[in-house]
């Protein structure tokens, strides 16, 4: 019996992966019937080989967990990250609109304005100088803007320095080359800096002189100019000084 016991030690595992012919299942079976010790053997090598699938099984589940953990993670992270650059980008954005900075290399400057005149172009200006700079804005399109009567000399006498915008009216006479009929403007505030009683604001502008077949007779357009406004005694602001590039 012991020299049978020795071959099935040898074949058991082959036996338990079911790689043995029939008539080696008969012979093994047989034996384990009547020997209790290779019996215990089988069981325990079963035993084993169970331990052995169940812990694969644990093994797969904890990979799984932790897959699905770092799935989470990974998600939250790119939520976030996604959330930050959104947030970066609209401050950017909306800091543009406050403080233009673009605005002042957009441009080619020549020697009429100051270092300190052309970052005037940086800040758009708080709410409050820009309410008294669009007041003048408003005054300089109903007034010099619009004005087609007086000649260039009459003009300068009405409105200052805002004259120079005014048309001289033989643009829009009778017998002119090309005679105008009537004008169009447009006046943008860019920026306003303004001190108690003086101040600068920033105007980009466009006019033209329409003639009879809506042809452009003369105009100028997208002009950026600094104006240099000053407060009279009676509280009005006058425009006493306007740049525009050379
Ligand atoms: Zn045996």
């Amino acid at each position: 019996m012991k020299n049978e016991c020795n071959i099935i030690k040898d074949i058991l595992p082959l036996y338990a992966e079911k790689m043995v012919s029939e008539d080696t299942v008969d012979f093994i079976e047989e034996h384990l019937k009547n020997c209790p010790a290779c019996s215990s053997d089988y069981q325990s090598m079963q035993k084993a080989t169970n331990f052995s699938a169940e812990r694969k099984e644990i093994n797969e589940e904890a990979i799984v967990k932790v897959i699905k953990k770092l799935r989470k993670k990974l998600i939250k992270r790119i939520c976030v990250a996604t959330i930050s650059i959104c947030l970066a980008v609209l401050a950017v954005v909306v800091s543009l609109q406050v403080f233009p900075v673009y605005r002042v290399y957009q441009r080619k400057w020549d020697d009429s304005f100051t270092t300190e005149q052309r970052w005037m172009l940086a800040y758009i200006g708080t709410p409050g100088d820009r309410k008294i700079a669009i007041d003048i804005l408003n005054m300089a399109s109903l007034t010099a803007f619009s004005d087609t009567t007086h000649t260039y000399e009459e003009n300068l006498k009405l409105y200052g320095e805002l004259g120079q915008y005014a048309w001289d009216k033989h643009y829009f006479e009778e017998g002119y080359e090309q005679q105008a009929f009537y004008e169009t403007h447009s006046l943008e505030l860019l920026s306003a800096h303004i001190d108690k009683e003086h101040g600068y604001m920033f105007v980009k502008y466009s006019q033209q002189a329409i003639g009879e077949n809506g042809e452009t007779v003369s105009g100028a357009w997208d002009i950026v100019s600094l104006w240099e406004i000053e407060k009279t005694a009676d509280g009005n602001w006058n425009v006493i000084k306007i740049t525009e590039h050379c």
